[in-house]
């Protein structure tokens, strides 16, 4: 029987947000209480904030709590990790600190954890639809591709919103990927996975810390963790085009010899180096990818560094105090 729930947040720069957040742990916490009988403990990991956010957190939270400083801004993944590793209880609660992720659907799927034994995980999987076609097709492609020959599927939509029983917690701790892709690596770990569909409140105030681009490089960090899909692609594409080579090859050397058709040939010649030239440029760029997660994981930093931890006095609301 489960009876203690780690909640792990991270934020970056959520000073706006931080007593909403707070007062929705406050509810939680009460609500985990009563119907599960559990207690909570909240584990909140500054990833580098440059605002007052800490301040304020200290300064609100009540019960059980500590403050995860990081060094500098490692990216919620790492964060993320650091909250795990920071873990004692039962049950582990990841969620977003700027009031997206809603407290009805962490009750609901810790509800679901308790009633079934059988069940490890359970996560929040996004209803939401893609604002546009394009891009909700271009998602579909990518998870096709990333689960394309792979002995695990990697879920659409689904992110680090998500309950598990500590034993999951620590075989996530155990993989210390630099380069961490949280999605891969939780579907990675395996466990039986269970999905709660839920739409995400909009953020109650400040922006999303994604870009156009970020997401570009995560989706290829998610395949330089995870898959050989585009180099196997590009090969084949190497293959066809020496095939296309070959064969206009044979064309053009039967014109000379049986037809005596002068051959065509500075357009033929541009046509092959350019593209030729772009195809090998392309390979080069992807095994580059590649080669660069392999050098960040041989370095084999730490994946994120610790400033210090601000734990709660001894129960006393506010302040708290800080050790090493
Ligand atoms: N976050 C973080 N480190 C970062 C970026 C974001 O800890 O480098 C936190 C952020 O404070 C928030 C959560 O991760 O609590 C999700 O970030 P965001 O809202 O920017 O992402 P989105 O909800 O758009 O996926
Ligand atoms: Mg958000």
């Amino acid at each position: 029987m489960a009876k203690t729930i780690d909640v792990i947040a991270p934020f970056l720069n959520e000073a706006q947000s931080a007593s909403a957040f707070v007062g929705l742990l406050e509810k939680l916490e009460a609500a985990v209480a009563e119907r599960f009988g559990m207690t909570m403990h909240k584990i909140l990991v500054d990833d580098g904030s440059r605002d007052d956010s800490v301040e304020r957190f200290s300064a609100t939270l009540s019960g059980s709590w500590e403050i995860v400083r990081l060094s500098r801004n490692f990216g919620k993944e790492a964060a993320v990790l650091a909250g795990l590793d920071h873990s004692r209880g039962d049950m582990a609660l990841i969620m977003d600190s700027d009031l997206q992720h809603s407290m009805e659907i962490s009750l609901k799927m810790i509800a679901e954890l308790v009633a079934d034994p059988e069940i490890d995980v359970v996560y929040a999987q996004n209803d939401r639809r893609e604002a546009s076609w394009r891009r909700s097709q271009l998602a579909r492609l990518f998870y096709k591709l990333i689960n394309s020959s792979q002995r695990f599927d990697i879920p659409q939509n689904a992110g680090d919103f998500r309950v598990m029983r500590g034993a999951v917690v620590k075989a996530l701790t155990q993989v210390r990927d630099k380069r961490r892709f949280n999605k891969g690596l939780f579907a990675w770990a395996g466990f039986r996975q269970k999905a709660v569909l839920y739409t995400p409140d909009n953020r109650a105030s400040g922006t999303s810390k994604w870009s156009r681009l970020n997401l570009l490089a995560f989706s290829l960090e998610g395949f330089t963790s995870f898959s050989v899909i585009p180099l196997r692609i590009i090969s084949l594409c190497g293959v066809l085009a020496a095939l296309a080579g070959a064969v206009y090859g044979a064309k053009v050397f039967f014109e000379v010899i049986f037809y005596g058709i002068a051959v065509p040939g500075y357009p033929s010649l541009l046509v092959v180096v350019v593209l030729l030239g772009g195809l090998n440029l392309t390979l080069l760029g992807l095994i580059g990818e590649y080669v660069w997660v392999t050098l960040s994981e041989s370095k084999d930093r730490p994946v994120y560094i610790v400033r210090d931890i601000i734990a709660a006095k001894d129960g006393e609301p506010g302040q708290g105090a800080t050790r090493p």
